[in-house]
């Protein structure tokens, strides 16, 4: 069996190039950094098993306090509290949990400032385009949660000098295109990358494919992503540092040489593996800034496809009906 020469392999580990995760249960990413997936989300924990010098990444669905609390203390022992929790930006699935857990805790929050606005209730996201990506996951975008939350007095921004706080040896890298402030953190020692939805490992569009979590580079999550060609330069700035491992927002971690091979392939045709062909934002993107959303382009492509789907279902009522009265 192969093993990576800098792990002590505390946990199981398979011999192919991806890394196991289970819902619910911790994971190994590095001997310091574990993962936790709830549901279709993951979040990461940085710091030695049993340190009280730790740092969570990313927040979860609602819900997701409790498990996370547990995994925590299980980790790094009981009342175990992180010096931070950083995010790599506010979609509503990387945020769930985090005002109970940043009040529970009395956890320092970070994000990238341009991630602010939507974070403190002053913008909502850029609305989700379900028509890319053509997955019931990407459907079920149209009933996301739209507005912004509030957490105020929680988050402040990261350092401009791309410094991590509490987490020396790391820095964080601006990797906009998935949402204004998406940022990746990265370790140069071991060539550790957290890439939130920069890329994915999985394809999250897809229920069948989110639920198998077959490991796969990916794109950002299509229908969140509401800027092609600056979410293109992200990857390919993530591809250029050649990680070792990469841990992303959703799917299971990869590493190695065939997971680097893959996320070059992905930065260099990007167009034709991640963009979707057409889309709300695929000619235009969403425009941000300091206060958030100022420009979205028309809606029209989602209505053409919702009156394409709406007579799909039409014609089905109509087969369904013809056939039964045939019976
Ligand atoms: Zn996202
Ligand atoms: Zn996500």
């Amino acid at each position: 069996m192969h093993r990576t020469s800098t792990a002590p392999d505390t946990l199981h580990r398979p011999a192919h190039f991806e890394l196991s995760s289970r819902v619910g249960s911790l994971y190994e990413v590095a001997p310091d950094i574990a993962g936790l997936r709830q549901l279709l989300v993951n979040v990461y924990f940085i710091g030695e098993p049993g340190s009280n010098e730790w740092t969570l990444v990313d927040a979860g669905l609602r819900g997701s306090t409790e498990p996370i609390v547990r995994e925590a203390e299980r980790r790094f022992g009981t009342n175990a509290k992180p010096r931070n929790i950083l995010l790599t930006h506010g979609h509503f699935d990387h945020v769930g949990a985090l005002k109970s857990l940043a009040r529970y805790w009395g956890a320092d929050v970070y994000a990238h400032s341009l991630e602010l606005p939507y974070l403190t209730g002053r913008s909502s996201y850029p609305p989700p385009d379900p028509t890319v990506g053509g997955g019931a996951v990407a459907w079920m975008a149209a009933l996301y949660p739209k507005r912004p939350i509030d957490l105020s007095g929680f988050v402040r921004p990261l350092p401009h000098d791309g410094s991590v706080p509490g987490l020396p040896e790391w820095r964080w890298l601006h990797t906009p295109g998935h949402s204004p402030g998406h940022v990746s953190f990265f370790r140069e020692r071991d060539r550790a990358l957290i890439a939130g939805d920069a890329f994915v490992t999985t394809r999250q569009e897809s229920l069948s494919a989110v639920i198998a979590q077959t490991p796969e580079l990916n794109g950002p999550p299509a229908y969140f992503t509401p800027d092609w060609e600056s979410a293109r330069a992200s990857v390919k700035h993530l591809a250029s540092l050649n990680p070792e491992v990469v841990a992303t927002g959703h799917g299971i971690p990869m590493r190695g040489e065939r997971m680097r091979q893959e996320l070059h392939e992905l930065a260099s045709n990007f167009e034709a593996i991640a963009k979707p062909t057409r889309g709300r934002y695929v000619r235009e993107p969403a425009l941000a800034g300091v206060n958030g959303v100022f420009s979205v382009p028309p809606a029209g492509p989602i209505k053409t496809i919702l009156i394409g789907a709406g007579a799909a279902m039409l014609v089905g009522a109509v087969l369904a009906v013809a056939l039964r009265d045939r019976e």
